[in-house]
């Protein structure tokens, strides 16, 4: 952990398998927080308030909006979710390095106001492949699939605006690949902490 905290954002289109690779990634890295969003959606069977969603009505998330309490908000596949500004910098002033799951659009809306952080999309094998997972999750109905295949294909077009990509063939790869990621960042020279002793050396005059 450093005093500053990352932010990664991690986004892919439905079906991709992210909720798993996430999983796998909280075990890797234990210490790594998960941002907990607001969303207008009901919750699914196994999910529970603020752990996996605030879940609030249409009109208290409007109020919040108003209120501007929102870093990022938008609404996908008609429910809306946000990313309170609160949630984010609790975790930031406690040098926490947060990962927040968000569809494309969010991404683009930090994108659009230079946000510090690592923008990460994990990409489905092939269409062939994104389209038979989705048809195995069977939690949703045929036209439903279609949707999601179909906003999913407008999302990865926009790959553009991460700075990694990983492709999920196989899960534990990807979260593997994904904790290198994370770990990889946290070594940058600009997140370097020295010791009191080093710190000193390193602004000590150079002898040539
Ligand atoms: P689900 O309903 O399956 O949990 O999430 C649907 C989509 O909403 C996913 O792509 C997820 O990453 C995205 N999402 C979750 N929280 C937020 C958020 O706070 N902001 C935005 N823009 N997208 C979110």
């Amino acid at each position: 952990m450093n005093s500053k905290g990352i932010v990664f954002i991690l986004s892919a289109a439905s079906g991709t398998g992210k909720t798993t690779t996430c999983k796998l990634l909280k075990q890797k890295l234990p210490e790594l927080k998960f941002s907990v969003s607001h969303t207008t959606r009901e919750a699914r069977s196994g999910e529970s308030e603020g752990v996996d969603y605030y879940f609030i009505s249409q009109k208290d998330f409007e109020e919040k909006i108003k209120r501007n309490e929102f870093l990022e908000w938008a609404n996908v596949h008609n429910q809306c979710y946000g990313t309170a500004f609160e949630t984010v910098e609790r975790h930031r002033q406690n040098g926490e390095d947060l990962l927040i799951e968000l569809d494309v659009q969010g991404a683009h809306s930090l994108r659009n106001i230079n946000y510090k952080a690592v923008f990460i999309f994990i990409m489905p094998p092939s269409l062939k492949e994104l389209e038979a997972r989705l048809n195995k999750r069977n939690t949703e109905p045929p036209e439903i699939i279609n949707d999601r295949l179909e906003v999913g294909k407008y999302e990865i077009k926009q790959f553009d605006i991460y700075d990694y990509i990983l492709t999920n063939d196989k899960v534990e790869e990807t979260a593997e690949n994904l904790s290198s990621i994370i770990r990889a960042e946290r070594c940058r020279k600009e997140m370097y902490q020295p010791s009191p002793d080093l710190n000193a050396l390193l602004n000590s005059k150079v002898n040539t």
